[in-house]
């Protein structure tokens, strides 16, 4: 079986070489959605679990190479919307949606969409690391497992790019058939998103990437993130403004599941235009 045929998006390389990642943009300095439109979008979205209305008519593009937080109080729907990008919600009983949902121009909420492919294109990163009882190696070849792939030289490539691109392989190179389990908390969240990055998604979703960890681990994710965008468009959660601050291009504010704002996040954050935000990142509520 050839590599590209079983995985999508890819063509067979050597073992040193990086993953190739289709560039995003032509010319990375223009703004993406001039050209092709953004990388994600929503259009009149709401979201429902049973009858309590999660997302009310959000309407949000997200532009390719860039980082986009989203923040707002507890409950306003942030995990909601990122988990819309590639499906996540489908997994919840008593969902319905409204409106559309696009990644890359592809309507995600059609029943057509092949949802594997949805969520190899959109990974997504959560708060808590949640390695595989595994070791090392297979967590990060596990998608590439799931797509097919079984050619050792060529896994054993992609394993060591997805590390290589997660910051992580010189801590572990000497170490992968140890458990993943044994990593400390920083290192299995890296190691989470090397498996995440290993089957070369577009967009990378994260939930509070950073929350259950120390500072030091905190900075590492947060130096990481800043890295990934010139090859990924990164969505970040956060409850922590000072986060979105540091690592964001962008930010979206919400509040009782209504996109309230989205700039710049300099500009959001120093001359917002609606009350709300400025009640919001002054500590007014929240
Ligand atoms: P946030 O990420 O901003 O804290 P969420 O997206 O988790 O907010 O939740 C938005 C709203 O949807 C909240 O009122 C929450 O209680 C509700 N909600 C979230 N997940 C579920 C679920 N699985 N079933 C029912 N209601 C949910």
């Amino acid at each position: 079986m050839t590599v590209g045929a079983s995985v999508p998006g890819t063509a067979p390389r050597g073992p040193a070489r990086p993953v190739p990642v289709e560039p995003a943009h032509p010319n990375p300095a223009q703004p993406a959605e001039s050209v092709q439109g953004p990388r994600l979008s929503t259009r009149d979205f709401s979201l429902y679990y049973g009858s309590h209305q999660a997302l009310k008519s959000v309407t949000l593009g997200i532009p390719a190479n860039s980082v986009t937080a989203i923040i707002g109080p507890s409950g306003c729907g942030k995990s909601t919307l990122l988990r819309a990008f590639n499906r996540m919600n489908d997994l919840i009983a008593g969902v319905r949606t409204e409106g559309e949902v696009t990644v890359s121009g592809i309507a995600v909420l059609a029943p057509s969409t092949d949802v594997v492919e949805l969520r190899r294109r959109v990974g997504m990163v959560f708060q808590r690391p949640n390695p595989f009882p595994k070791t090392i190696f297979e967590n990060v070849a596990f998608g590439l497992r799931m797509l097919g792939l079984k050619d050792k030289g060529e896994l054993e490539a992609r394993v060591e790019a997805g590390l290589r691109h997660a910051a992580l392989w010189e801590e572990v190179r000497d170490r992968l058939q140890n458990s993943a389990l044994q990593l400390s908390g920083g290192q299995q969240q890296r190691l989470c998103i090397a498996r995440c990055l290993a089957v070369e998604p577009e967009v990378i979703l994260m939930d509070e990437p950073a929350s259950a960890l120390d500072p030091t681990a905190t900075a590492r994710i947060e130096e990481l993130v800043v890295e990934l965008k010139a090859r990924y468009t990164l969505v970040m959660v956060t409850h922590n403004m000072q986060q979105a601050a540091r690592v964001s291009d962008r930010t979206v504010f919400m509040l009782s599941g209504k996109l309230i704002e989205v700039d710049e996040t300099q500009k959001l954050f120093t001359s917002p235009r609606e009350k709300l935000t400025e009640d919001y990142i002054t500590g007014r509520f929240g």
